[in-house]
């Protein structure tokens, strides 16, 4: 069969309007959108049998549906009004009554049950073009920052705003200070205990009154105008530890963005006044979701600063020679006692890649060891009682143990964090 004699048997059915009449044969003419093949085909068939041509007023398949495009259209735009976005893609609900016509004109015409293009597939199409002429974003497949879906059975447009994503680096400047939010252990962070302020806390809920996301993640919500934000750390140090120099890697997610085209650099100030030297962040970029895996990622290699203390008086040629066996080395760790409670007991292997650092006095060191994600350091200078071969403690023959913990930089293990497809510069 030819495309016009399916296209009159096609009009035989009933009143069709353009769209469904040129949809039939998407795939068979190509170059021109669904609503002017059918007209064309109208005409052309008009002309054939010598009939003036008529304009259909009706539709039996879509119920004239497609004619509403440019209404979808501003629905939309009307309903993301006050939300930036860059990228959006559209779907649509059809109500089976309709997809069921879809296949019944098919089936009339004798042509297969998937011929041509979809109502569904049209719409989405149709829309999302004049979506863009209206608002100037552009139909992302992948992860749009705003995703349209309307509702024919309704009349309704329903939107999702995606989250959007600022990565940096911190640095903690004080101790005592956990990464994120710490619900306190006595309340489970209601702030209540048998019906009175929790003591634990004060009745605040928390353990600590301040996290490093409490400190960077408000100052960023507020700049994007978002409902609420989650911070992600690469990792993350002890709460007693400070993370120092080059800092840790995180991104701050922001749920529902109402602006996404932020001045980083102005927020990245403002985020520093906030935290009033108890925090710095540094390097701020807008970045894409895939930023978050990449950050949680915990194969990370790390750099420490340690205060260490010696219970006999060592001296520096002995240090230097321990710090060399270190450097290079392979450290055999069964679960550390401290947290063997909380994990298998199992023995595990981690380099050192760089281990340095020298006396401040005979019994006092500042060391510098730089090793794999997942190098129990604590454990590496005092052996734990043996648990951790080779020591500090071991090499030297003299107990040491760590007095004060630093974490100066995360590092990828194999590639750096920041590379620039996860970045999403403005
Ligand atoms: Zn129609
Ligand atoms: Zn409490």
């Amino acid at each position: 069969m030819t495309v016009c004699e399916d296209a009159a048997a096609a009009l035989a059915t009933g009143p069709l309007c353009d769209s469904c009449l040129g949809r039939l044969f998407a795939e068979r003419s190509f170059g021109l959108a669904n609503a002017e093949r059918g007209h064309a085909l109208r005409v052309s068939l008009a002309l054939e049998e010598d009939e003036p041509f008529e304009a259909s007023e009706d539709c039996w398949v879509c119920e004239l549906e497609s004619e509403r495009v440019d209404w979808w259209a501003e629905q939309a735009a009307t309903a993301v009004r006050g939300y930036d976005f860059n990228t959006y893609q559209v779907g649509t609900k059809v109500p089976p009554l309709l997809e069921e016509n879809d296949a019944l004109l098919r089936e009339d015409v004798g042509l297969s049950p998937d011929a041509g293009e979809a109502l569904k597939t049209e719409l989405n199409r149709e829309v999302g073009k004049r979506i863009g002429d209206l608002t100037g974003a552009e139909v992302e497949f992948g992860r749009p920052d705003v995703q349209f879906t309307l509702d024919l059975a309704t009349d309704e447009v329903d939107v999702n705003v995606n989250s959007a994503f600022v990565y940096g680096r911190y640095r903690k400047l004080e101790r005592d200070i956990p990464q994120t939010k710490w619900p306190c252990n006595d309340c489970n962070g209601t702030g209540r205990l048998q019906g009175q302020p929790c003591g634990g806390c004060d009745g605040s809920g928390y353990r600590y009154d301040e996290s490093v996301e409490q400190l960077s993640a408000p100052v960023v919500v507020d700049a994007m105008d978002g409902e609420a934000g989650t911070f992600h750390g690469a990792g993350r140090e002890d709460v007693d530890a400070l993370m120092l120099e080059s800092g840790r890697p995180f991104v701050i997610e922001v749920d529902e963005p109402r602006v996404r085209d932020i001045d980083v650099e102005q927020v990245q100030k403002d985020s520093n006044d906030f935290a009033d030297g108890k925090v710095e962040v540094e390097g701020l970029r807008l970045a894409t979701h895939e930023m978050v895996e990449r950050v949680k990622e915990l194969d990370a290699s790390k750099t420490y600063r340690m205060d260490v203390e010696f219970v006999e008086p060592i001296t520096d040629d002995a240090l230097q020679a321990a710090l060399e066996e270190l450097e290079g080395a392979t450290i055999h760790q069964e679960t550390p006692q401290r947290v063997s409670h909380r994990r298998a007991d199992l023995t595990r292997t981690r380099d050192v890649y760089a281990a340095s650092g020298e006396l401040v006095d005979e019994t006092h060191a500042e060391i510098r060891i730089h090793g794999a994600g997942g190098l129990y350091v604590k454990e590496l200078i005092s052996s734990d009682a043996g648990r951790t071969e080779p020591s500090l403690t071991g090499l030297l023959g003299v107990e040491s143990v760590v007095t004060a913990l630093d974490v100066v930089d995360v590092q990828g293990e194999s590639e750096p964090f920041a590379v620039d497809e996860y970045f999403r510069d403005v």
